[in-house]
């Protein structure tokens, strides 16, 4: 029996853990938190019976707490129920499966209290990943990716040795808008951004990958998972999304992992680690496939890539404001209040405007996003 709980349970990544608990019945939940979907979150407090639930807002606790008014679990909201759910006793493995930056405190809290974390919340290791790793490292604690690109590159690496890696090459679709220029990007449309040809994810990382903005946040995450130096990263764009990433090694053999477009491998194969359960679905059938592609990154139309880039190197307090004005520009255009590329331009004035802080602590990290939010409002 192995016992977890998922912070983010009715997203995208939440469902489809959900629905690997279901196929596996030595998989047991103690807590689950969500945003604001309370009906959904009832559902899975009933079918899942954790002893701990936690929405965003009171208001929706509340509603939630009546609607278990005839059930012993226990309901809480806000960061308080985040931190209480990322430290409970019996639980051994926490499922980062928030969106956003507000997955940090908690992560931290995980692991300070010796959970392993199965992470898909990137947000939390961009910004904070020089205080995450090192402290995984001093705790004995297993950070085990959850993101496909950084799951292909951990099952590339197995049985492998880390001097002999030469560089990690992670793959892209390049997003609903590949081989577009920027003038015709100047009128898309909020619905079309939402149309990924290859993953159905949820609407935040969904945006990022038509900004390209997710694979500049997934070299970052890479850089702190595997220690590899930025230079030592290349990005592939390779539009059938089969090859989920790649290793190349001293001597010039690569390592890559395959398989169809669909998050359940790689969110199982980090549940249980190093076991391959079996698993249904679609498998590749390379008859039908006929054949893969692959070509270089169009970051002069994409800059949401070269800016994560520039962000990466500059380091310190740098990937947070670019994360931050990321999350806010993405929220304005989810809420159509902003055009596709202002996106990036917001991004890229968040950035200019920031003095950067060298090895930023939390509170440095929450007060740059802070900035980079105040940046927008004052503006947007
Ligand atoms: P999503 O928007 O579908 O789900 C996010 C979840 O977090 C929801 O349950 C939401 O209610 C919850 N949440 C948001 N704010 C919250 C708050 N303040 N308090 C409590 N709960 C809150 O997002 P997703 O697509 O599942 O992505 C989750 C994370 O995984 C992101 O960091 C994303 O980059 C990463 N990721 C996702 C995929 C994918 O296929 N969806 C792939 C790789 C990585
Ligand atoms: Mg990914």
């Amino acid at each position: 029996m192995k016992t977890i709980a998922i912070l983010g349970s009715t997203g995208s990544i939440g469902t489809q853990t959900l629905e690997i608990v279901r196929e596996n019945p030595d998989l047991q939940v103690a807590g689950l938190a969500a945003g604001s979907n309370v009906a959904l979150m009832e559902k899975q407090a009933r079918e899942f019976k954790p002893r701990l639930v936690s929405m965003q807002s009171e208001s929706a606790a509340k509603d939630l707490a009546q609607r278990l008014a005839d059930t012993d679990i226990e309901v809480m909201h806000g960061m308080e129920g985040l931190l209480r759910i990322a430290q409970m006793p019996e639980m051994e493995m926490l499922v980062t499966a928030i969106v956003g930056m507000i997955g940090i405190r908690p992560t931290i809290a995980a692991i300070k209290a010796h959970k392993d974390i199965a992470l898909a919340n990137k947000e939390t290791l961009v910004t904070a990943g020089h205080i995450i790793m090192p402290l995984a490292a001093r705790e004995g604690v297993a950070i085990l990716p959850v993101d496909s690109e950084h799951s292909a590159i951990f099952q590339s690496l197995q049985g492998q040795k880390r001097e002999s890696v030469s560089k990690l090459l992670i793959t892209a679709s390049g997003g609903p808008f590949r081989g577009r220029t920027r003038k015709e990007l100047e009128g898309v449309q909020l619905e079309d951004a939402l149309k990924h040809p290859n993953w159905s994810m949820g609407h935040k990382i969904t945006v990022d990958s038509a900004t390209l903005v997710n694979k500049g946040l997934e070299v970052m995450e890479a850089r702190w998972l595997f220690d590899v130096g930025l230079d030592d990263i290349e990005v592939v764009v390779h539009p059938q999304s089969i090859i989920h990433s790649m290793v190349e090694y001293a001597d010039g053999g690569i390592i890559a992992q395959l398989g169809m477009p669909d998050m359940k491998l790689p969110i199982q194969y980090a549940l249980f680690y190093p076991d391959r359960r079996p698993m249904n679905g679609k498998r590749v059938n390379f008859y039908e496939l006929g054949s893969i592609t692959f070509e270089k990154p169009d970051v002069e139309t994409f800059t949401g890539l070269k800016l994560a880039m520039r962000a990466a190197r500059e380091g310190g307090s740098m990937p947070t404001v670019f994360n931050a004005a990321n999350e806010k520009a993405v929220s304005l255009f989810l809420q159509k209040k902003i055009r596709f590329l202002e996106i990036m331009d917001i991004i890229e004035m968040c950035m200019d405007a920031h003095k950067r802080i060298d090895e930023p602590g939390v509170e440095e990290i929450l007060g740059a996003e802070q900035e980079a939010y105040e940046h927008i409002l004052a503006k947007y």
